[in-house]
C-alpha cells in the first residue's frame, strides 16, 4: 500500500470538497488517513488463497459425524465498493462440514475479519469467505450467511436507516441439500 500516495489523494480530496487542508483540524488528517487505510484494508494485500494459509490451523477428529460447525454473528466491518461506504452492524455465520479436521474456532473469525478488509459487495464477501474456508478446512461444504447495514444506503440517497441486507453463499452439500440448509438456517435462529 502506497502511503504517500493516500496522503496526497486525501489533500487532493480535502481542496476538491472545497476544504482548507491546512486548517489546523485538517493538517493531519491525510496521515491518519493513510494509516487508517492500512488497517481497514488490509485484506487488499492477500488472495484468498495466502489468507487461507494464514489461518488454517486445524485439529484432526477421529470420526467423522457430518455434523456441521456453525460459529455464528462473527462481528466485522467492511466498505462498499460503489461508494467506499463504511458497510456496519455486519454478522458473519460461517457453517461447514468438516473433511476429517476442524478449523480453530478463532480462525474462522479471523477469515471473516480479513475478507471483510477489503472493498467489498456483501454478496462478494461471502464467495470469499465460503472460498477461504474451504481452502483452510479441506471442506467443500460451507454456508455463509452475512446480515449487514450499509451507510451508502442508511446515511445518504434513499436514508433507510434500518434496512438490512442478508446474503447466503452455500457450496457443495449446502448447494445440493435443501434439508441441510434449513437444518444451518434453523441453527442461526437458535
Ligand atoms: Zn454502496
Amino acid at each position: 500500500m502506497d502511503t504517500k500516495k493516500i496522503e496526497q489523494a486525501v489533500t487532493d480530496f480535502l481542496i476538491a470538497i472545497g476544504e482548507d487542508p491546512t486548517r489546523p483540524g485538517l493538517v493531519e488528517t491525510p496521515d491518519r488517513v493513510a494509516r487508517m487505510c492500512q488497517e481497514i484494508f488490509e485484506g487488499i494485500n492477500y488472495t484468498n488463497e495466502e489468507i487461507a494459509n494464514m489461518f488454517n490451523k486445524t485439529f484432526d477428529i477421529t470420526e467423522n459425524k457430518n455434523d456441521m460447525v456453525l460459529i455464528k454473528d462473527i462481528d466485522v466491518f467492511s466498505y462498499c465498493e460503489h461508494h467506499l461506504a463504511l458497510m456496519y452492524d455486519m454478522k458473519v455465520s460461517v457453517a461447514y462440514i468438516p473433511n476429517k479436521k476442524v478449523l480453530g474456532l478463532s480462525k474462522v473469525a479471523r477469515i471473516a475479519d480479513m475478507a471483510a478488509k477489503r472493498l467489498q459487495l456483501q454478496e462478494k464477501l461471502g464467495n470469499d469467505i465460503a472460498e477461504i474456508i474451504s481452502l483452510a478446512s479441506d471442506s467443500k461444504d460451507v454456508a455463509v450467511m452475512i446480515k449487514g447495514c450499509h451507510s451508502c444506503m442508511s446515511a445518504r440517497g434513499i436514508k433507510k436507516a434500518n434496512a438490512t441486507t442478508i446474503t447466503t453463499t452455500y457450496t457443495g452439500k449446502f448447494k445440493e441439500d435443501i434439508n441441510l440448509q434449513n437444518k444451518f438456517l434453523a441453527n442461526l435462529a437458535l
